[in-house]
Formats: C-alpha cells, sequence, structure tokens
C-alpha cells in the first residue's frame, strides 16, 4: 500500500509515496532523473527529458493528469495548490538539495496556481540513523547555514549523520511555505524500514525505486 498524508488528502489530492508492495498508476509522466534542478510542465515530460521535478495544472473537464519522481533513499517532495488547482513532483537527494531543486520547483508550482496557498508533503527518505556523510557533502549544503547544523550529529571523524528531511523543509520554508504547510512521515527510513521500502544505501546495484505520484483532475473527473 502506498502512502497517503492527510495534508494532500483533506483538499481532495490523489497521491501515492510509494512502497515496496503497490502500483502506481498507469500513464504517469516521469522525467529521466539527474540530480539537478531543472523542473518541467507534465506536458513537455517524458522518460527522455532530463529533469527532477515536474508540474501540472488541473486539467479541464473530466481530464487527469498524474506525474511522478522515483527514489531510493533521496527525499521525494510531492506539493500542491491548496485548491488543488496545480501539483508538484520533486526529487531531492544531496545533490538536488544543494542545486536548489526544492525553491525552483515551489516557484514553478506556484506560477502554474491561481493564488492560492501551496503545501508539501515529504515523504519516506534515508533518516539520519543510516546517512552517514564526508566532508564534501557538507560543504554543498552551507549555504542552509543554521539549518545545516540543525541535520547534522557528527559520527566519526571527517563524517555526520546528515537529516535530509530536515534540509528539505528548511528549502520549502525559504521557499515560502508555511511551517504547518509542510507534511512528513514518522518512522519512515528507507535503509531501516526494509519491509516496507527501497534502499540503495542498503541494498546497492541490487535495489529497486520508490515511485511516488500525485494527480490533477479537472472538475469532472471520477
Ligand atoms: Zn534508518
Amino acid at each position: 500500500m502506498s502512502l497517503e498524508h492527510p495534508l494532500l488528502a483533506g483538499v481532495g489530492l490523489a497521491h501515492g509515496f510509494g512502497t515496496r508492495s503497490d502500483t502506481p498508476p498507469a500513464g504517469l509522466r516521469r522525467p529521466r532523473q539527474v540530480h539537478g534542478a531543472r523542473v518541467v510542465s507534465a506536458e513537455e515530460c517524458d522518460a527522455e527529458v532530463e529533469a527532477d521535478g515536474v508540474v501540472a495544472r488541473r486539467p479541464g473537464a473530466s481530464g487527469r493528469i498524474a506525474i511522478g519522481v522515483v527514489t531510493a533513499d533521496c527525499v521525494p517532495v510531492l506539493a500542491a495548490a491548496a485548491d488543488a488547482a496545480a501539483v508538484a513532483a520533486l526529487h531531492a537527494g544531496w545533490r538536488g538539495l544543494a542545486a536548489g531543486i526544492l525553491g525552483v520547483g515551489i516557484d514553478a508550482l506556484r506560477r502554474e496556481s491561481s493564488g492560492a496557498p501551496l503545501r508539501a508533503v515529504i515523504g519516506p527518505y534515508i533518516g539520519p540513523c543510516c546517512y552517514e556523510v564526508d566532508e564534501p557533502v557538507v560543504d554543498a549544503m552551507r549555504y542552509f547555514d543554521a539549518d545545516l547544523d540543525a541535520a547534522l550529529r557528527a559520527s566519526r571523524p571527517g563524517h555526520w549523520w546528515l537529516d535530509l528531511g530536515l534540509l528539505a523543509r528548511a528549502a520549502l520554508r525559504r521557499a515560502g511555505l508555511a511551517d504547518e504547510a509542510i507534511g512528513h512521515f514518522d518512522d519512515a527510513c528507507t535503509s531501516c524500514g526494509e519491509e516496507r521500502f527501497h534502499s540503495f544505501r542498503r541494498d546497492g546495484r541490487r535495489s529497486g525505486r520508490l515511485v511516488h505520484w500525485i494527480a490533477a483532475s479537472g472538475p469532472g473527473a471520477p
């Protein structure tokens, strides 16, 4: 079963954060992810397009557009306008966070929206219990300043446990979201949660991918 969050379900948005056992909807529009900060519209998105985020505006009549990203430890973010007029799916690993993917994604979502406040949910990712990084990763995150300090805990010399989700939350706040408009899941470390999640750190090259999706639906959609 995929995971749903009340911040999105509460405004009638069909969505799912992937687990090992669920099947994503057919016709999902997903880009070819490259750990960058490019966000494309659903119309221009296909499996050949290099990007790490997709935005979609609510189609007319009974249309429905589902967009998505895949992860195996990185942070997935599904976001939407509170009136459900536009949605976004974003992929944020440490490289994407350093490149500013979440700010770019929220700006793109805002352009597709009609002025309603935005909300976002941080999906399952590798938690600070399991995600140890070294100096180059920390250096790439320096612009998070005090938010970086809060997300780090020293492990052994030259290494730290990093909470990518805290950085994602900081990036979403900086992009203008209220803290209460940002959701997450407790106890959802992809590496600890072997029964529910795929994890690249844990499983290496044989790891599968989790598929996360959100749909924009027209007023007459079933
Ligand atoms: Zn863990």
